[in-house]
């Protein structure tokens, strides 16, 4: 038992959720908050990566689901670093492959895009076009926002960004605050309207519509990313940022993926369990495989079988795939599907049951004999427990009721 459910609530996901499920939940929730796509739920992104940071680490998770939140900002349980969260944008990053804070900070941003694919595109590669939004650095300019020679020191910082407040806080006591330069934006340099280039109204960037082509290929999985090496946002002074896409594959109705293997479920009726099939399977590459049991071999309710070299490809080495497993179930005939007399003449074809606790004479005064009958152990439940709930509101109408008429 956990103590609290706070943080497996925001990822939406069960207290029993493995490191997988922890990833995919944190994964389709960040890429929908990030302030990038929705700049009003920065706390929402907060609490995702918070809650993510912590269940992602078995330590931290242990520490959490014995003491809670405030175990975890307590910092207890030893191993140091306890107390503070990380900021979102680093978890963002550390979960995307975006690089550390260092990295960020001499390369423009990263963008992250998440893509929705089919099981069929992961079979057979695929190739999107995507359309993304990134800044780039004006090329009328070169990224200095007006003619060459034409920005100033700005007199306001002399040059740094940044500007020094002095603050008393007490007779005696100050504090010093450093604030971005408020004259020029933390740029150093003014730029006179006139000077302004006409593309970029001086701002140095311009945002751009960018055509991507990605190319799924055969046996990637979901959650898999592709990046695009220098193709995220230009920042004057800073390398380019990488686009990552991200694959979100959606749910097959026929086909579960289980590594490099797929299952799937097929219904046999009794006779075909029992007497040989052929079942037709249509493969994701629109093959038809004629799934086959000789008469002879028999299959039980919940057998699994499989065929080799029927599931997916791995990547890079699409001609090996892995198994297509099969889990069986099978479909029994209906009451009274027989005449009674027909009953008879089938029970000599199978087998005869052998219990050796059988005594040699059935004398009837030593059994009871008992009947089946449905039984549906949940409803009966239910239905009990609504008993119990009317009984007691029909006591209280009732007194009710007494008390008016005296
Ligand atoms: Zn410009
Ligand atoms: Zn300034």
């Amino acid at each position: 038992m956990v103590k609290e459910t706070g943080f497996y609530d925001i990822l939406g996901v069960k207290a029993n959720a493995t490191p997988d499920e922890l990833k995919r939940a944190y994964r389709k929730l960040a890429l929908k908050y990030h302030p990038d796509k929705n700049p009003t739920e920065g706390e929402k992104f907060k609490q995702i990566s918070q809650a993510y940071e912590v269940l992602s680490d078995a330590k931290k998770r242990d520490i959490y689901d014995r003491g809670g939140e405030k175990a975890i900002k307590e910092g207890c349980g030893g191993g140091g670093g306890g107390g503070s969260f990380a900021s979102p944008m680093d978890i963002f990053d550390l979960f995307f492959g975006g690089g550390s804070r260092m990295h960020r900070e001499r390369k423009g941003k990263n963008i992250v895009h998440q893509i929705s694919v089919t099981l069929d595109d992961l079979y057979n590669g695929a190739t999107r076009k995507l359309s993304v939004q990134k800044n780039t650095i004006c090329e009328r300019c070169e990224g200095r926002g007006s003619r060459k020679g034409a920005a100033q020191m700005c007199m306001t910082c002399h040059g740094t960004g940044m500007q020094v407040r002095v603050h008393q806080l007490l007779p005696g006591m100050v504090q010093q605050v450093s604030t971005v330069c408020h004259s020029c934006q933390g740029q150093g340099q003014r730029i006179s309207q006139k000077d302004r280039c006409k593309a970029c109204t001086g701002r140095k960037i311009l945002r751009q519509k960018k055509i991507l082509e990605v190319h799924i290929d055969k046996g990637m999985k979901d959650g898999q990313k592709i990046l695009f090496n220098g193709e995220g946002d230009q920042e004057p002074g800073l390398e380019p940022g990488d686009i990552i896409i991200v694959l979100d594959q959606q749910e097959h109705p026929q086909f579960t993926r289980r590594g490099e293997d797929l299952t799937m479920s097929m219904e046999l009726q009794l006779v075909e369990a029992l007497c040989g099939f052929q079942k037709p399977v249509q493969t994701l590459d629109k093959r038809t495989l004629l799934i086959t049991s000789h008469p002879g071999e028999l299959i039980k309710p919940g057998d699994t079988k499989c065929v080799c070299n029927e599931g997916m490809p791995m990547l890079r080495r699409p001609f090996e795939k892995g198994k297509l497993i099969i889990h069986f179930s099978v479909v029994f005939p209906k009451a009274n599907f027989l005449p009674k007399n027909k009953l008879k003449e089938l029970e000599r074809y199978l087998p005869v049951k052998v219990d050796e606790e059988q005594p040699e004479s059935m004398d009837d005064d030593l059994y009871i004999y008992a009947d089946l009958e449905d039984c549906d152990v949940e409803n009966r439940k239910r239905h009990r427990h609504q008993h119990y709930y009317m009984d007691e509101e029909d006591y209280a109408s009732t007194g009710g009721v007494q008390c008016q008429t005296s």
